[in-house]
């Protein structure tokens, strides 16, 4: 048996200088010389102008991120064991986040963990392990023996795929999303807590990966802020803000979402919780609606509403028109917030940085003609690092209207 050479690439001087300064990806038009066509999986091995060891990192034909970058510097072996002690490490990082009130956590955050283009959530027992690129494929069975060596070892694990991996795999029998890669497929979603509350997450057909645990802190802050409040909780999914406005001791919480599916989930949150007290008396309400829509008709007012809608921008084309739509989502809420309210809002878009958006917010504000003060801003949570620029999609800002001066 022959055995292929290694896959040599050289790259554009530009593509070079990202590479070395510690960018995980390599685009297919920054290849200028491959030694070879590549499989998916394979290690790519790259090599500077001068012909010296650059980086290595694993090669995929199927997507424009040809190549992503697992190791730059010093020439080092990429193999299942380099992999598992990556592994090991991001397990690591999060070992302080979890504890008998919070075990639903990220426990691989892809290129921001040095496994670019992985996702592992824990959700209590079950891990829902997601791929953004079919170069994991081949080595996915080193990925399970090490995360079964965890402990406690994990009762399954589910396998979710990427939009653009669902398509490619279509007819392809073995990896389909949903798949059990190790356990029992579980018959109802599977229940974890954040913050010592109870919540469901649909690991093999909800969206991500079943539950949105990126805003656990955002969600903490908010019960610090709900106590009396009358709270709409738009883009609510599963009503993760509204659990913790309710504990917080809010008057009442409306969960708004454009998905039955979502407020059925937010219902069985709230039914999971009601050996809380504040929970269990809430009066909890869910309307099925698009928010834009229902915000610019409704005559409803609010002490603290929530945005978080889903990402506005999926590509650099589209950033203009999302900061006119978070601009116009703010201030059809503003319109809705009592004097004294809190506005509550979160960006998941890549393509608007931190800067336009908290001014996008900012600018709302400004032409409600409220005076505004600023509680709080906040970015990305321990277990989602964003380690380079376009790994940056998570903000957050709240806004407090003051009440009127005599003058104004
Ligand atoms: N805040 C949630 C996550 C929101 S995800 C949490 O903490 O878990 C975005 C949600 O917005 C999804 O549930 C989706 O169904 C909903 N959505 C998308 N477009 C919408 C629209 N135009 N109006 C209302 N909901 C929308």
């Amino acid at each position: 048996m022959t055995v292929p050479k290694l896959l040599h690439i050289r790259l554009r001087s530009a593509a070079e200088g990202q590479v070395r300064s510690g960018h995980p990806w390599v685009f297919e038009k920054s290849i200028q010389e491959q030694s070879r066509s590549g499989i998916a999986g394979e290690v790519a091995v790259i090599f500077d102008g001068k012909n010296r060891f650059l980086a290595a990192g694993l090669y995929d034909p199927h997507s424009p991120i040809r190549v992503r970058v697992l190791h730059c510097g010093k020439p080092q072996v990429i193999d299942p064991s380099m992999l598992a002690v990556r592994l090991l490490e991001s397990l690591e990082r999060r070992r302080e986040l979890q504890d008998a009130g919070t075990n639903g956590v990220r426990l691989v955050h892809g290129e921001n963990d040095g496994l670019p283009g992985l996702v592992i959530d824990r959700y209590a027992s079950t891990l829902v392990l997601k791929l953004y690129t079919s170069s994991w494929l081949t080595w996915l069975p080193g990925l399970i023996q090490t995360l079964i060596a965890m402990t406690p070892s994990p009762e399954r694990i589910v396998l979710r795929l990427s939009r653009n991996l669902q398509e490619l795999l279509l007819n392809q029998p073995g990896h389909q999303d949903g798949h059990m890669l190790h356990g029992p497929t579980p018959s109802e979603p599977v229940r974890f807590r954040e913050s010592s509350l109870w919540f469901e997450a649909d690991v093999l057909r909800g969206q991500k990966t079943g539950f949105f645990l990126d805003q656990r802190e955002n969600r903490q802050h908010v019960e610090t802020l709900s106590a009396g409040r009358d709270v709409l909780n738009a883009f609510s999914f599963s009503g993760g803000f509204s659990l913790y406005a309710a504990r917080g001791g809010a008057r009442s919480v409306t969960d708004l979402d454009i998905s039955a599916h979502a407020l059925e989930g937010a219902r069985r949150n709230f039914a999971l919780n009601t050996e809380n007290k504040a929970i269990a008396s809430i009066h909890h309400e869910t309307v099925q609606a698009n928010t834009f829509e229902w915000l610019a008709q409704t005559n409803r007012q609010y002490d603290l509403i929530i945005l978080d809608p889903p990402s506005m921008a999926k590509r650099e084309t589209e950033r203009e028109r999302a900061i006119e739509a978070y601009q116009h989502l703010a201030a059809l809420a503003l319109k809705r917030l009592r004097p004294n309210g809190i506005l509550v809002a979160a960006s998941c878009s890549a393509h608007v940085t931190v800067d336009e958006f908290f001014d996008t917010v900012r600018e709302a504000g400004l032409q409600d003609k409220r005076q505004m003060k600023e509680l709080r801003t906040s970015q990305h949570p321990k277990d989602h690092p964003a380690t380079f620029r376009q790994a940056a999609y998570l903000k957050c800002i709240v806004l407090q209207s003051m009440p009127m001066t005599r003058n104004s």
